[in-house]
């Protein structure tokens, strides 16, 4: 199982985010982190698992858990200590901003079980970075990657956006050779979206920005393709590419559909089978709850048409696609069917195909028009 703790603190917010995210003081840290640990207290009980939970993967994300500050960070690793039971190669991703990558903070998650580093840079470009109102700098960003490195971290994730207002294609190259020469063992690209309710969305509403023209984005999309298959790295999902060896174990679960835990305010759970439950998205009524022994979390039970598309969305997403036979045991024959009615076209058109092993995956054409072949297979 995977255990997911969400630290939502953020010094500042960038302009095209939309996750939960909070720029409340450092002194509502260690009240946060307490509570986390009564959560893990209170989800144990209920799960019969008896005080501490197990888990494969564990994966700190937000937010900004890099401005956690030390004493925050220590004490959350000594709740995990005495709350969770790792696996002996459990893989421990703390995400981080480059800002707040220093010598001594690296010192400090030395001391700790944390294994692999993911950091948002975003782009290389001073120019760009300052539009998204990040906090750090590309020379900024070259300089975390090599503190991390010389500190011992060598599984390290990159995270890049393309398709931004005002970007090249030739910037966007020019990004994802910077990653490559950095030597980072994963890269994760996204094409920028605009999410309603961020101030980027606001700006284009105004007229402020413009939306990248989509034959940019696609030629960005192919070229990210082609780089990081030269270089050796496996596509292992849409938007994610590793070396050999170096995929992301705990985002790969979300993927097959593995049960995790999220921890914390704005987190979500899934028990791998049909349900799912969301924390809720404020801090303070948070730690307020979790200190009265409930827990802020709302649940959602999912039909069987509702595991299927999330299924269809998310299995499809990776280079190991949808085993039709999985399908078939879960879903029964008539829904594996109608999954092969609907996906006709698209595999007589080269978008998809069907390995030997009976496994449904979008081909490197499908790749370009994703988000339209998987709903068309939705119900
Ligand atoms: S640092 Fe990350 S979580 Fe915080 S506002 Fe920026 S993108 Fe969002």
């Amino acid at each position: 199982m995977g255990i997911y703790i969400h630290i939502p603190f953020c010094r500042s917010r960038c302009i095209y985010c939309d996750f939960f995210s909070t720029t409340l003081a450092e002194s509502w840290q260690l009240a946060y982190v307490e509570a986390l640990g009564q959560e893990i207290a209170l989800r144990a009980e209920a799960s019969e698992q008896g005080t501490k939970m197990q888990c494969d993967t564990l994966y700190l994300g937000g937010g900004t858990p890099s401005q956690l500050s030390g004493q925050a960070l220590a004490r959350l690793f000594s709740i995990i200590e005495q709350r969770l039971i790792l696996s002996a190669d459990c893989e421990v991703t703390i995400e981080a901003n480059p800002d707040d990558v220093t010598p001594e903070w690296v010192a400090l998650l030395k001391q700790t079980p944390v294994n692999r580093i993911s950091m948002g840079v975003q782009s290389f470009d001073d120019e760009i970075l300052r539009f998204l109102r990040r906090r750090h700098t590309a020379k900024q960003a070259r300089k975390a990657v090599e503190i991390l490195h010389d500190g011992g971290f060598q599984n390290l994730n990159l995270d890049l956006i393309y398709g931004l207002p005002g970007q090249t294609q030739q910037q966007f190259e020019n990004d994802v050779q910077e990653v490559l020469s950095l030597q980072t063992s994963h890269l994760s690209a996204y094409a920028l979206q605009f999410e309603s309710g961020t101030p980027l969305f606001a700006m284009r509403e105004k007229g402020l920005v413009t939306e990248a023209d989509e034959e940019l984005s696609l030629g960005c999309y192919e070229r990210l393709m082609d780089i990081t298959a030269q270089a050796g790295m496996e596509h292992y999902e849409i938007s994610n590419f590793a070396y050999p060896g170096f995929r992301s174990r705990h985002n790969s679960s979300y993927w097959t559909g593995s049960p995790y835990i999220g921890l914390g305010a704005g987190a979500h759970s899934y028990d791998g089978r049909c349900l799912r439950s969301y924390n809720c998205e404020d801090v303070r009524q948070y730690v307020e709850n979790i200190g009265k022994g409930v827990l802020p979390a709302t649940t959602e039970h999912l039909s069987s048409d509702d595991r299927y598309n999330e299924c269809v969305m998310l299995r499809l997403r990776t280079r190991d696609g949808l085993r039709l036979d999985a399908m078939e045991s879960e879903f029964g024959t008539e829904r594996l069917r109608y999954l092969l009615r609907m996906a006709d076209s698209h595999l007589r058109r080269g978008k998809l195909q069907i390995t030997a092993d009976k496994t449904l995956c979008l081909t490197r054409r499908g790749l370009f028009v994703s988000d339209d072949i998987i709903s068309d297979l939705m119900v």
